[in-house]
């Protein structure tokens, strides 16, 4: 090693791993966030890598785009979107259409670096359960991952409209429109077509106790089913709705102490193994102008997710710094095949958190790096605190300033990921 030109005192403080956050949506139809803007909190926030989604356009009326494209479009259109990153970053392929040239596509895009392929049950850009079936196979034999967005579409559909035409405009309704047992049923689908075609499948965003009995139960295998939950699932409960109105939606909805409880049952058990942000960035204007059933999705949580989930976990409920770790630092990558991401080890990228386990501080949207203008932790006091994050060693955020440079992130060209006897 060369001799340091400086040295940094971290006594009393944590040395950790970068956070790796697999669930971020940047600069298109659902997040205002640019790349500068959404890297910046993220650097704040201790996530020195992130991965986003490139999508495959769709046209109708609600659609953002003009014209159907590829999917390669969609990662040529990102590539180009995130020049101006601090930190690193990936791309999931997004597949948003029934296409079958898609097929053709993606053994060229998991050369590329992009080996993980996200599609949705619901929406009107939701897939069937057949041709999901039909990605799935084509996903195995590329070594790739399946993720998928799990909420029965036509449940969630037809109580939106029951609830819509009794009048019922008040928020706290919005976890009873997307219900726990919709988000399991087609948890349970999905989870069960990538046994039967024996594809690694990653569940995303699982918010409730049922959803994540349904992943469980297709773990027998014990290598190829996977689930991930985020920071507000595992420590916001509905009440939030009643607090803060409709800012907080997001689906599946924040839901119960009850589910609270069962994340982290899951996540010790290693049925959950993640915990991700859904970074969406959206404002107050777009969010407070409509009902709740027209209002748009999503809520921003790079900036705020290590210190409350750190607060929840490791303060609230006894969790180890080694569990920490693990679900947000060494699990996402190497779920994501990330080999120089979320570690220490020697000869790996060199991206570093220094963490005040006892520094406590309140959460202000004023402090937000991101363009959304609230947050869904705000007024909360949490215990713990990011001080410096370092980028291949170079310092990106320190105490509350970001001191990194616009270009310096990197997109990361994944591996394929290599899961359990794999
Ligand atoms: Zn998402």
């Amino acid at each position: 090693m060369p001799d340091a030109e400086e040295t940094v005192d971290a006594s009393g403080l944590l040395v950790m791993p970068g956070v790796i956050d697999p669930h971020v949506h940047i600069d298109d139809h659902v997040s205002l966030d640019t790349y500068e803007t959404a890297t910046s909190a993220a650097a704040l926030g201790g996530v020195t890598t992130l991965i986003d989604f490139a999508w495959q356009s769709y046209v109708s009326e609600d659609s953002p785009w003009e014209e159907e494209r590829s999917l390669h479009d969609g990662v040529e259109r990102k590539r180009e979107n995130s020049t101006e990153a601090l930190i690193d970053f990936g791309l999931h392929g997004g597949i948003l259409r029934e296409d079958p040239d898609l097929f053709d596509e993606l053994a060229n895009l998991v050369d590329a670096g992009i080996t993980s392929f996200k599609m949705y049950t619901t929406y009107e850009f939701g897939l069937s359960n057949g041709f999901i079936r039909e990605v799935f196979e084509r996903l195995r034999d590329l070594d790739a991952v399946g993720v998928a967005h799990t909420e029965d579409d036509s449940v969630c559909e037809s109580l939106i409209a029951k609830f819509r035409a009794a009048g019922r405009t008040d928020p706290t309704w919005l976890p009873a429109a997307r219900p726990d047992y919709a988000e399991a049923m087609a948890a349970d689908d999905i989870a069960r077509l990538a046994q039967e075609t024996g594809t690694k499948y990653y569940g995303i965003h699982t918010s409730c106790r049922k959803a994540a009995e349904a992943l469980a139960r297709y773990q027998d295998d014990g290598s190829l089913i996977r689930g991930e939950t985020c920071t507000h699932y595992t420590t916001l409960t509905g009440e939030v709705y009643r607090k803060l109105g409709t800012l907080p939606k997001i689906a599946p909805p924040i839901r119960t102490g009850d589910d609270n409880d069962a994340m982290f049952e899951y996540l010790r058990d290693g049925t959950l193994s993640v915990v991700s942000t859904d970074h969406v960035a959206q404002t107050r204007e777009r969010k407070e102008n409509s009902e709740w059933w027209e209002d748009p999705f999503g809520a921003n949580g790079l900036q705020t997710s290590l210190p409350v989930f750190h607060d929840e976990a490791v303060n609230e409920r006894g969790s180890s710094y080694p569990f920490l770790v693990r679900v947000l630092c060494a699990n996402p990558a190497q779920t994501f095949g990330l080999p120089n991401k979320g570690t220490l080890e020697p000869g790996t990228d060199a991206d570093i958190v220094l963490f005040d386990p006892n520094e406590t501080y309140t959460i202000s949207a004023r402090d937000n790096a991101s363009v959304a203008d609230y947050t869904i932790y705000e007024g909360r006091e949490v215990t713990g605190k990011v001080t410096r994050t370092y980028l291949r060693g170079e310092l990106v955020a320190t105490d509350g300033e970001v001191v990194g440079k616009p270009g310096y992130g990197e997109f990361v060209r994944r591996e394929r990921p290599v899961w359990g006897e794999d």
